[in-house]
């Protein structure tokens, strides 16, 4: 015998329920539970409560009718097989119970056991399917929570709800930090793994009620309702935050992670669930600005923001294609002889209306929409064909570095820029320098070490800018093949005044000799600060003490008719 399935039956008339039940009996035993629902409204109840596993419904059922139930459970949310039961045989009947979304038509009289039987497990079976092919357009299937599609759904319903009850609705936008780190170093199974886990992780933090979904790669968002008050979300929040604590396991290793999240609260104002979707993305973006690990709420200054960086992207891809950037080169000395080693390209953007715009207002931006390849590629190719035009003005070859981003070496291209930008200005590798930042140093994948090895094969020098700030930069010096340091500002400014900052520098300096290094102290201003790094040994210096950065034509005149008052000293020394 087939297992016997739980049969709530719809019918107003006891008889006819008996009969039925005896039906159900003949077929699957007589241990079969039927329920009985003897009105139109107590079979709503159960149709929505869902707890059988199918429904016979009476056509008749008093002032409303069995078509009109199928109807309204539906529209509910009902996904129970329903057979609709009738004492007369209508084939208009027949196809509006199809219609309205009935499993089958049977009529009373003339029904068998197995036709009984077979209807069920029809039923049964469709629902099943249909359920299926629902679960995948409405739910994403490496993480079995909501997907997109069913967010929205869920949201406009939240919205609609909260209005009527008069409560606070929250969405939380959640998106993980450096995942693409995670996929570039683990591979993209483990970073599947990982989104599985953090999907566990968020349903654990959540009420039963509340929806959880995956909008997109490593975007998560919630929707938080039946809020007593606005700042309950922070709660919620909190939960998440404090749940990421705990360390993942991937490829049987402790993995960090971090979330940043921006929450935003239904307003009056809002006509739907866009504005709102909005703002929780702002201010996400705005946590993730401030480095990540955090909750943030959305508020009108964000707007402002955001509408600032929207602006400044737009302008800085119009400069990049109008060619407005421009660079700036500040020398770099020997201590010793007193010799220009080289000039660092630095970053100008003159602007009609902002005046002549630093490298800090406009990295970060590029950084944040991929406008840094192809800003980046420019310096490098405007650094070379430099060295060529001043040797051209009959100036000896002067070395340039050039700042590059982390994200630049990414991607392998980066070498080929390089390799290109040295052929078409016909100089020698040599003479061109790359400064890298810890952030490189940062990426375990081992993408950006490999670009680094091919830069060194071509020739082509790479140093460590703002030595110091971060541990991560002496990883770099074991593992890729640098040709030297730049010891940060932060160390040299404060030397003079702060024994511990002498201390710093004095131990760059001389592990920077022990490993072969050259070592160069930038930001130097002061004739302490000179007098500081020569009596400690340190090979070069940069800084307003010598030059600012100058344009080009400036430096070629700074250069040949500069007064060499610290070399006089020097050479007294
Ligand atoms: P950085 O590479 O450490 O460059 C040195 C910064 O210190 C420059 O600021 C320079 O003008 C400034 N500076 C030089 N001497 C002194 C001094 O004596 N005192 C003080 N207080 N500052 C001094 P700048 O030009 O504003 O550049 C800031 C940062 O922007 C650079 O720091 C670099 O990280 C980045 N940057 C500049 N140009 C580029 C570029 O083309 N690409 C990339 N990715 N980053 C760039
Ligand atoms: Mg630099
Ligand atoms: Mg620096």
């Amino acid at each position: 015998m087939m297992n016997a399935p739980r049969v709530m039956i719809v019918e107003d008339d006891e008889d006819d329920f008996i009969l039925a039940r005896d039906l159900l009996q003949e077929v699957y035993g007589a241990d079969i539970e039927v329920d009985w629902a003897p009105a139109w409204k107590d079979g709503l109840d159960a149709l929505v409560a869902a707890k059988h596993d199918v429904f016979l419904v009476d056509y008749r059922l008093g002032a409303r009718d069995g078509l009109d139930l199928v109807q309204e459970a539906n529209a509910q949310g009902c996904m129970a097989p329903i057979i609709l039961l009738s004492g007369q045989d209508s084939p208009e009947i027949d196809l509006r119970a199809m219609s309205v979304g009935a499993q089958d038509y049977l009529v009373k009289d003339s029904i068998t056991a197995d036709q009984l039987a077979r209807a069920i497990r029809y039923g049964i079976n469709q629902k099943r399917v249909e359920k299926r092919l629902i679960d995948l357009a409405q739910y994403d299937s490496l993480t079995g929570l909501a997907n997109r599609s069913l967010f929205h759904d869920r949201l406009d319903a939240a919205i609609a709800q909260a209005r009527r009850d008069d409560r606070n609705v929250a969405v939380l936008l959640l998106d993980l930090d450096r995942f693409k780190d995670i996929n570039d170093t683990f591979g993209h199974p483990a970073g599947d793994a990982l989104l599985k886990s953090v999907a566990a992780r968020l349903k654990s933090c959540m009420r039963e009620t509340d929806i959880v979904a995956r909008i997109s790669g490593d975007e998560f968002a919630i929707i938080a309702t039946n809020l007593e008050r606005k700042n309950a979300a922070s709660r919620v929040a909190d939960k998440i935050c404090a749940s990421f604590k705990d360390p993942f396991q991937l490829n049987g290793r402790d993995v960090y992670i971090s979330v940043s999240i921006g929450i935003s609260i239904l307003d009056q104002g809002m006509s739907d669930s866009e504005p709102l979707l909005k703002n929780a993305d702002v201010a996400m973006y705005q946590a993730k600005l401030e480095n990540g690990a955090a909750f943030r709420y959305f508020d009108e200054a964000m707007n402002e923001r955001e509408q600032a960086f929207k602006l400044m992207e737009h302008e800085i891809r119009v400069a990049l294609q109008r060619q407005d950037f421009i660079l700036h080169y500040q020398p770099k000395l020997n201590l010793e002889t007193g010799e220009v080693v080289g000039v660092e390209a630095l970053l100008r953007w003159p602007h009609r209306d902002r005046g002549m715009v630093p490298p800090s207002d406009i990295i970060p931006i590029a950084e944040a929409t991929g406008l840094i390849q192809p800003i980046g590629a420019w310096v490098l190719r405007q650094s070379c064909a430099q060295i060529k035009k001043w040797r051209a003005l009959g100036l000896p070859p002067i070395p340039i570095a050039a700042n590059t981003s982390a994200l630049q070496f990414k991607r392998a291209g980066l070498v080929d820029v390089v390799s290109e930008a040295l052929a078409d200005a016909d100089i020698s590798p040599d003479l061109l320098e790359l400064e890298i930042t810890e952030s490189v140093a940062m990426d375990r994948s081992g993408v950006a070490a490999g670009v680094i090895n091919q830069l060194c094969d071509l020739g082509v020098r790479v140093t460590i800018d703002d030595f110091g700030t971060d541990f991560a930069t002496f990883r770099l010096l074991t593992d890729v093949p640098v040709n030297g340091i730049k010891v940060d500002r932060s160390f040299v400014n404060m030397m003079t005044r702060d024994p511990k900052n002498a201390a710093i520098v004095k131990a760059i300096i001389l592990m920077g000799r022990d490993l072969g290094l050259s070592v160069v102290a930038e930001g130097v201003e002061t004739e302490a600060e000179y007098q500081f790094l020569r009596g400690h040994g340190c090979e070069q210096v940069q800084g307003w003490y010598f030059s600012p950065a100058l344009p080009p034509d400036q430096f070629a005149d700074w250069y040949r008719t500069r007064q060499r008052p610290k070399l006089s000293t020097i050479a007294l020394d």
